[in-house]
């Protein structure tokens, strides 16, 4: 017979299922609770905090905040978290940049990255934080995620992903090593921000150095945060040095990657000679680290590639690596001389 050959049936449900013998009992279905929020138990509502109490909606609830879910959601999808209530505070009024009367900046924690990057005080008075934003997220998600969700984000340890595999950060137990994944915090210490937050119980003001919690036996904690409080802003102090300061991030990929390693400075020099330095690296810890070991060794020093490598040895002494990782500290250490040496020859 010619014409085209007729394409192959494809085999329908019952062709797949084994035959049952006959006489054996029909099986029961099984019903699998879904994944996600509250295993579809109660429907997850979102809303706007309550009015005029903001900063009282954690009260007795199981609710999470949500930014703009760039970072949240998936973890809804997976059932990481099952939170009963998401609290949206994209409507609240924190979406402004402002010039403080010291000469610092304020940004309001619903701030969008990209308007964050794009902003003219803070590309040329603090380039660190805006080129961090930038090697950051693709430009897609920066035009929606805000500054306090890209502080908050947890981390992108694939077995923290994958709700089959034990993880203590999941189900709370001992220890944990996955590095901190945010750009954006990594400069801001490199800046000796100040993150503002607000709760219940008032405001408090925390410098972004202290922001974030080591494991130890509680490593389901990312940050200080009490349950319920709120970012409300981060304030840059008056930059002293962070005009001249640079983000360099080293990735498997340019784009759709999170740091190996990354590096953020800021230098005064006076001369040929550094007067300070303000070092921060990132992909290395559980928290962004501040190198003031490498601040220290530098200061007073002549800008060279040897006192920079100098700096960086004396910080990463104490890093300690499995196999797996121990080129991290040689690829720190490179990219941090790299980085001060561009930065000192550009004057
Ligand atoms: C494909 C991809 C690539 C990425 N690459 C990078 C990258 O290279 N570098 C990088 O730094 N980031 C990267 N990100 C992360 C991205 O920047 C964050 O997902 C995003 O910033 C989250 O912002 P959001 O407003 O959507 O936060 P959400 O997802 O809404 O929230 C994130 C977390 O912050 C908490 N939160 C939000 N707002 C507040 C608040 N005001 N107070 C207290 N807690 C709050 C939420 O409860 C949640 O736990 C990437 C993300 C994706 C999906
Ligand atoms: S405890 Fe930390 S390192 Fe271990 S699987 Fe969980 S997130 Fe990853």
């Amino acid at each position: 017979m010619g014409g085209r050959p007729l394409p192959r049936q494809a085999p329908g449900p019952a062709a797949c299922r084994p035959l049952r013998e006959p006489g054996t009992p029909r099986r029961r279905p099984v019903l699998r609770r879904p994944r996600g929020h509250g295993g579809g138990q109660t429907p997850l509502r979102s809303a706007p905090p309550p009015c005029g109490r903001p900063w009282s909606w954690s009260r007795g609830s199981r609710g999470r905040v949500r930014g703009r879910g760039a970072n949240l959601f998936d973890h809804l999808k997976l059932g990481i978290v099952r939170p009963r209530l998401l609290v949206d505070v994209t409507g609240l009024p924190l979406d402004r940049v402002e010039v403080l009367p010291d000469g610092g900046v304020r940004i309001g924690a619903t701030v969008r990255n990209s308007d964050l990057a794009a902003h003219p005080e803070v590309r040329e008075r603090y380039p660190v934080v805006s080129q961090a934003l930038l090697a950051g997220a693709p430009p897609q998600l920066r035009n929606m995620a805000t500054l306090a969700g890209n502080l908050m984000q947890r981390t992108r340890c694939p077995y923290f992903l994958n709700p089959d595999t034990p993880c203590n950060k999941r189900e709370p137990g001992s220890g944990c090593a996955a590095v901190h994944p945010s750009d954006l915090a990594v400069a801001l210490c490199a800046v000796n921000a100040v993150v503002c937050v607000r709760g219940d119980t008032g405001a408090r003001r925390i410098p972004v150095t202290a922001l974030y919690r080591r494991p130890g036996d509680r490593p389901e904690l990312d940050t200080v945060l009490e349950h319920g409080e709120l970012v409300t802003a981060v304030e840059l102090p008056a930059p002293a040095m962070a005009a001249r300061s640079r983000y360099r991030k080293v990735g498997d990929r340019a784009a759709f990657s999170f740091a190996l390693v990354s590096v953020a400075v800021a230098v005064d020099t006076d001369g040929d000679r550094v007067r300070d330095a303000r070092i921060a690296f990132g992909g290395l810890a559980t928290t962004p680290w501040r190198a003031r070991r490498a601040e220290a060794v530098l200061r007073g020093e002549p800008a060279t590639a040897d006192r920079f490598a100098a700096g960086a040895l004396e910080e990463l002494a104490t890093a300690r690596t499995v196999r797996a990782n121990a080129y991290r500290v040689a690829l720190a250490c490179d990219t941090l001389v790299a980085t001060l040496c561009a930065l000192c020859e550009e004057g």
